[in-house]
């Protein structure tokens, strides 16, 4: 191929992606590695070190190892706190090479790779806050039993992250999963491996002992499946497509090992007449192109009450139109190049299938001047019916399917109508409709005139196809911990006296 772009490569990138176990930075066990492709230019950029059982094995020895000799795991919390303060103080630090290396591997715009490397930091800030005020159950039966929880960290957990945003979802697992003690195995996606190199010399600058956090790169159905199926790692938590994750359940069933999983979604957005319509349409053009609509949470169905119908489809293309595609490592940019020749092609075809599914209003393809590499302009399709593929299926990309309601009745049966059930938006200036909506509305997280803004304190997780379990504050502490539960007698020895028979 051609070299088009002329596009800065950052300076000082390593030589290769490694693994890194044990404080080591370390090539596979059989010296095997994959490509990494720069997503503008589709050109490998980099080889990275393909894990396999070999390496799994070392990394979980290793993060036994310093769990079992304990001075992590049986640190206090306050000085398990302050290194997780330093490690979100460093983030925060390096956050513009962070961005750097993180736009330039993923495709994501600059400025919203910015925004990731501030959430990366405060996560590990908030579970810094989190573990040191965190208070146990005790319960107490007067004169007769005082019942406590002993809380303690599980093992080796095992962390499975996607592609979008790596950098930020990996901090979302490592955060509690180091907080509460335990010690980890990290296995970033294949796609996007080059900014979870930076976690080891962060953590080891902060002071995290050696064989805490180790980190495997590989392919999924190689490394990924190697630590699913380790009997010495309990815990898994995942995040990415609904079937992988359906698969992981089944490879870890033979353990029984807790499993988080945080999969795949198709919100809906939806926009009743009476809701102020210019924030909505500024939120739902946000809610899908974002993250260049790598997004779990995009609101990629718009159910909109048919008496602003035309008015709404109308201002949305137009605005959408007007959506700045872009070299991702420019700060004007608000849609950048999606991941992966592969994940282009996937989003592509979904796109030319809209086109017998709905009504084109915006995009369509490549946007114009950007010939190669996997852009995709900002396509909005209209008249979606229900049925149509693009309304049931997870495009992960910037497409959105709009589709009219005459009643409230006929919206929730719309929203309700996916396999998924992420997150939800409704945009109406009604407060007992919008509270009644929200209640049953099948979603796991729904955002009430508002886009998705986290608060780190509430549960993270989607019901149906979307999820397993929920993370988010004190229940991502909950998963990552056991509970175990002391009775102590304070009384009487409470039970009924067997084999006092003299005849027996
Ligand atoms: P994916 O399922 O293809 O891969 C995710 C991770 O799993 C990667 O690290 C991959 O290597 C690994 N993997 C693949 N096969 C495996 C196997 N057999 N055993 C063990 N590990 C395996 O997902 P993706 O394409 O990287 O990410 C996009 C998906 O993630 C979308 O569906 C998106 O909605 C979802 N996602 C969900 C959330 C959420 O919080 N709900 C957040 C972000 C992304």
């Amino acid at each position: 191929m051609t070299q088009q772009y002329q596009i800065p490569v950052p300076a000082e990138l390593p030589e290769r992606i490694q693994h890194y176990i044990d404080g080591e930075f370390v090539d596979s066990a059989d010296g095997d590695t994959f490509d990494v492709l720069n997503p503008v230019t589709n050109e490998a950029y980099i080889k990275a070190a393909a894990g396999k059982k070999a390496d799994i094995d070392r990394a979980v020895e290793a993060a036994q190892r310093a769990f079992d000799e304990g001075s992590w795991s049986s640190a206090l919390p306050r000085e398990r706190s302050r290194v997780l303060h330093k490690i979100a103080d460093i983030v925060e630090e390096r956050g513009a090479r962070l961005a750097e290396l993180e736009t330039f591997d993923t495709g994501l715009p600059i400025t919203q790779a910015r925004s990731q490397g501030r959430r990366a930091a405060e996560n590990f800030r908030f579970f810094a806050d989190l573990i040191v005020a965190q208070a146990d159950d005790t319960f107490k039966v007067p004169g007769r039993q005082i019942n406590y929880v002993n809380r303690k960290p599980i093992g080796v957990a095992g962390l499975i992250t996607p592609w979008n945003t790596p950098f930020m979802l990996e901090s979302w697992k490592l955060a509690p999963a180091i907080a509460t003690g335990n010690s980890v195995v990290l296995k970033p996606a294949e796609f996007t491996p080059l900014s979870a190199g930076l976690w080891a010399g962060i953590f080891e600058e902060a002071g995290l002992p050696k064989g805490v956090f180790n980190l495997v790169n590989g392919i999924g159905e190689e490394a990924g499946d190697a630590l699913v199926k380790h009997p010495e790692v309990p815990l898994i938590s995942f995040t990415g497509e609904s079937k992988t994750g359906q698969l992981i359940f089944g490879n870890a069933a033979p353990w029984l090992k807790g499993l988080s999983m945080e999969l795949g979604g198709k919100s809906p957005a939806i926009v009743f007449a009476d809701a102020d319509l210019e924030a909505a349409i500024n939120a739902t053009i946000f809610g899908v192109f974002s993250l260049n609509g790598e997004r779990c949470t995009a609101g990629s169905r718009i159910l909109v009450e048919r008496s602003i119908y035309d008015e709404f489809v109308e201002r949305y293309a137009a605005q959408a139109k007007r959506v700045k595609v872009g070299f991702p490592h420019e700060p004007e940019t608000e849609v950048g190049a999606l991941v992966h020749p592969e994940h282009f092609e996937k989003v592509h075809s979904y796109v030319e299938l809209g086109k017998t599914e709905g009504r084109l209003v915006a995009g369509g393809g490549r946007p114009e001047g950007f010939e190669q590499g996997n852009f995709i302009a900002p396509t909005v399709f209209a008249d979606v019916p229900p049925e149509a593929r693009i309304f049931q299926e997870e495009i992960f990309g910037p497409v959105v399917a709009i589709t009219p309601f005459d009643t409230e009745e006929e919206a929730l049966e719309l929203a309700n109508n996916t396999k998924y059930g992420l997150a939800a938006y409704v945009w109406t200036n009604d407060l007992k409709r919008s509270h009644n909506f929200a209640q049953a509305v099948e979603a796991g997280m729904v955002w009430l005139n508002s886009n998705n803004v986290r608060d780190l304190r509430t549960p993270f997780g989607g019901v149906k196809a979307s999820g397993l379990g929920h993370e988010g504050g004190y229940r991502s502490i909950d998963f990552y911990t056991d509970q175990q539960a002391v009775h102590i007698n304070l009384g009487e020895v409470h039970n009924p006296i067997f084999g006092k028979s003299k005849d027996a």
